[in-house]
């Protein structure tokens, strides 16, 4: 029986929840994969579930959903893998904070030999999401005018360089003048620092009244309505995620004061396909080949000491993306 050490939550709740424990993993069955894993993405979606914003796995789970590895064993009658194969995955729902791990080979993604392992552990989730928002959720061209909240994070990084090769005018909310910093040298033509200065008055004032035509909103709670007050007439508010708490329930005739659109896009609603999935992954390995993407994995965290990851995501105390790296 193959044994690996994973975190595992027995329990909802924070990061002391998190246990290092050994876990026996078995061979993988027919459609699966199991991979050696090399680099781990660290996202919200291991607050959401650990804390019960979001539906969690039966207990006890592995947390996250995102890694890069090497294939160790593949399942009876698999074709199209071998092992020694370098995969990513930003779906799996067996978890990822994982020595070793079993997947669907359904959600594994080649990795192209030009990336490097904690660069692909930051591009599936949050790459695959931008391209997703930019590209499929609403369409930005140039001469939009667009606002990304958490310009400084993980997603809002990517989003920012990407809508700016887009062609598009950004404008970037962040905390602090270090995050503001990078924000810019992102693409972000305008950076509004929220906490010293109003939004939706440096949004009027950069648009000439005119306001956006979307607002990438992964705040919530704490930022929708400046957001809906931001949209130009026909604006869209593409609202995907919820760091700051979820969002209140928008009456309808918020939308109707301007004729606004509201959506709601998760992931794996647009990648729910093969080819949507190889599709989106391609978009974001291509992007960093040619330079528009420039991946900042700005913390590395041992796998034993991932509890360090998430409070420090939630504590609004990182940028860019976090990886954890499997002790040796
Ligand atoms: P980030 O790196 O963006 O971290 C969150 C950032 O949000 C913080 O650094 C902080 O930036 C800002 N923030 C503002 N208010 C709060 C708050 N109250 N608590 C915590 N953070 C706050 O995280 P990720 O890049 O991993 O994820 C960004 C968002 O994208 C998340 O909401 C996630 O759920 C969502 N997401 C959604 C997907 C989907 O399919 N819909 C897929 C992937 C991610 P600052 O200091 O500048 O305020």
């Amino acid at each position: 029986m193959v044994k690996a050490k994973a975190i595992r939550v027995h329990e909802l709740g924070g990061p002391e929840v998190m246990r290092w424990e050994e876990v026996e993993l078995g061979d993988p069955k027919e459609g699966e994969i199991r991979i050696r894993t090399t680099a781990i993405g660290v996202n919200f979606i291991d607050v959401y579930f650990r804390k019960g914003v979001y539906a969690a796995p039966a207990l006890p789970f592995t947390p996250d959903r995102e890694a890069v590895g090497v294939v160790t064993a593949v399942g009876p009658g698999l074709t199209g893998g071998k092992v020694g194969d370098v995969v990513a995955y930003a779906g799996n729902p067996m978890g990822s904070y994982a020595q070793e791990q079993i997947l669907p080979a359904s959600v594994a993604i080649p990795v192209p030999p030009s990336v490097d392992h904690k660069q692909a552990a930051s591009v599936m989730l949050k790459g695959m999401t931008a391209h997703v928002l930019l590209r499929r959720v609403f369409k930005v061209e140039s001469g939009h005018t667009i606002l990304v909240h958490a310009a400084a994070g993980g997603v809002g990084s990517l989003l920012c360089q990407w809508a700016n090769a887009l062609g598009a005018t950004v404008i970037g909310t962040v905390s602090n003048e270090e995050k503001a910093a990078q924000a810019s040298q992102d693409g972000c033509h305008h950076v509004i620092i929220y906490t010293k200065e109003d939004v939706v008055a440096r949004v009027k004032e950069i648009t000439s009244g005119k306001g956006l035509n979307v607002v990438y909103d992964s705040v919530g709670k704490d930022t929708y309505k400046a957001s809906i007050e931001c949209l130009a007439p026909r604006g869209f508010l593409v609202s995907f995620g919820q760091s700051s708490g979820k969002p209140d329930p928008i009456p309808m005739s918020d939308l109707a004061s301007k004729s606004l659109f509201l959506t709601r896009p998760s992931l794996m609603h647009y990648t729910a396909t093969r080819d949507e999935l190889l599709e989106s992954a391609g978009e974001v390995f291509a992007n960093i080949a040619n330079g528009v993407l420039r991946v900042r994995v700005n913390h590395t965290y041992l796998l034993s000491e991932a509890a360090r990851a998430p409070a420090d995501l939630e504590g609004r105390k990182t940028s860019g993306s976090i990886v954890l790296i499997p002790d040796t």
